[in-house]
């Protein structure tokens, strides 16, 4: 029996309780909407990575990889737009010295009384909307009177925008290609966060795709549609995620056509990931203000043009957060009951636990460790021989490990293990020496979630 009353709560208190997540700066009392990511979190986080990268540029071949800086020329964010516009209008109570997003009232909660939205009562003492831009500033140079005002960069797109023509004529690419990077962004969010869901500092995964602008539309639906597959391949269950065109009120400056893949969190559907045409914009923002001009010349033919740009742009955090929520489940098994997280087993931190049935044994401890030398090499496994070994296996599966091999008596006499699957629960006996290359079979296998639609 499993249930699928998945809340932030439950989520919140697996993550610190296996290290996924933590507050951060916890010892100092915390600092709001930041987090910092202990060893299965790390682990977890970058297999999201892998496998977007994987998606993106390993498994094509008209996209290459960037890594950019993340605090470039104070001038980029002038003609991306992000010095006028990135902005969130803010209000402030005078009555509960609160600060809330304007446009968001009715998600926030009123200071004094936490079940009623700012301004729904007379007492509520609101301010007009001021805008306020989100944009981290620091200052480069040994000394305040000479140093140059600097961001931290509020997105890692602009980074791609500005290396065009470098990245173009190495890559010896011909529109349609694309840049992809994947790095930490910076924001001064003032909606209280969520979790990892909005935080100050996240990593974000873009990539821009850049067209001929007759091809804009063909592309930007392509990649909606490309985006949308490869979260249900990881697991993501198809009834909880939509995609959601934005009305055209909603559309940012630059913008003639985004969707975003909304996820059913427990706060509700929010937004997962945006897909974006972004036109010429970036492009011919910044050939005006740098003074270079970024536009796709054929050597050949002497065709130019400057391409229109398809971004999907993912949050490496939230992503992480959706897969952990939609791997969440609670079940009754005999008369226990257990937490598992049914992660995709190419996103799981951990893909095998060896595990020596009795720990003071010493010949299983022997053969465990020997198995467990040979596959470090090639996966991210545990060996775990402390306790009892219901509970070294309920461990394994809150932190979503799919496979648990268990040496026993039985492996003393014939080099066998057990092999006990996370999810059916089944149990099947391998030879000891095949294990290494029965591993490899099961984490490429097809996997769907076995959780109910
Ligand atoms: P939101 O509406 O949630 O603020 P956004 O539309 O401003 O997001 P984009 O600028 O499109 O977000 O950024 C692309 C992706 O980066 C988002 O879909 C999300 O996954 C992630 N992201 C953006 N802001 C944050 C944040 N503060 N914390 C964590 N992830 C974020």
């Amino acid at each position: 029996m499993s249930t699928d009353a998945v809340t932030m709560d439950k989520i919140v208190s697996l993550s610190k309780r296996r290290g996924f997540v933590f507050p951060s700066s916890e010892i100092y009392g915390g600092l709001g909407s930041s987090y910092d990511y202990g060893h299965y979190g790390v682990l977890l986080k970058d297999n999201v990575k892998a496998r977007w990268l994987e998606a993106m540029v390993r498994e094509r071949d008209d996209i290459v990889a960037l890594d950019s800086s993340i605090i470039l020329h104070p001038d980029v964010w002038k003609a991306s737009g992000h010095v006028g516009g990135f902005t969130d209008p803010l209000v402030d109570c005078r009555t509960c010295k609160k600060r809330f997003r304007a446009d968001k009232l009715d998600e926030e909660s009123c200071g004094r009384k936490p079940s009623k939205h700012p301004g729904e009562t007379p007492d509520c003492d609101l301010t007009d909307a001021r805008h306020f831009n989100l944009m981290f500033q620091t200052r480069v140079g040994a000394l305040e009177e000479t140093g140059v005002d600097v961001y931290l960069r509020p997105e890692t797109a602009q980074g791609i925008f500005i290396n065009f023509k470098n990245v173009a004529q190495i890559a010896r690419r011909k529109p349609p290609f694309g840049i992809a990077q994947v790095g930490k962004s910076f924001r001064n969010e003032i909606t209280p966060g969520n979790f990892i869901f909005r935080t100050l500092e996240f990593e974000q995964m873009e990539m821009e795709f850049f067209v001929p602008p007759a091809e804009a539309d063909e592309w930007y639906r392509y990649w909606v549609d490309e985006r949308l597959k490869w979260h249900l391949r990881y697991g993501l269950r198809e009834s909880h995620l939509r995609v959601r065109p934005h009305d055209a009120d909603e559309l940012s400056h630059y913008s003639s056509a985004t969707s975003d893949i909304e996820y059913l969190f427990p706060i509700g559907w929010s937004e997962l990931e945006g897909i974006a045409n972004r036109g010429d914009f970036d492009l011919t923002q910044h050939t005006e203000a740098a003074g270079t001009t970024l536009e796709w010349v054929d050597a050949g033919s002497g065709e130019r043009f400057v391409p229109y740009v398809i971004e999907p742009a993912l949050g490496v955090n939230r992503s992480m957060l959706a897969f952990m929520i939609d791997a969440y489940d609670e079940e009754v098994v005999g008369e226990r009951e257990r937490t598992v997280l049914r992660l995709h087993p190419q996103l799981a931190p951990v893909k095998a636990a060896i595990l020596p049935l009795v720990g003071k044994d010493a010949a299983m401890v022997e053969k465990a460790r020997s198995l467990y030398k040979d596959l470090r090499r090639h996966y991210s496994v545990e060996y775990d021989d402390s306790g009892a070994i219901g509970r070294r296996y309920r461990r394994q599966d809150e932190i979503g490990t799919p496979y648990g091999l268990t040496i026993d008596e039985q492996t003393l006499e014939d080099d066998t293990v057990t092999v006990r699957d996370r999810d059916s629960l089944a149990q099947e006996r391998l030879p000891l020496e095949g294990v290494r290359a029965w591993l490899g079979d099961a984490l490429q296998r097809d996997w769907t979630t076995p959780k109910p639609a």
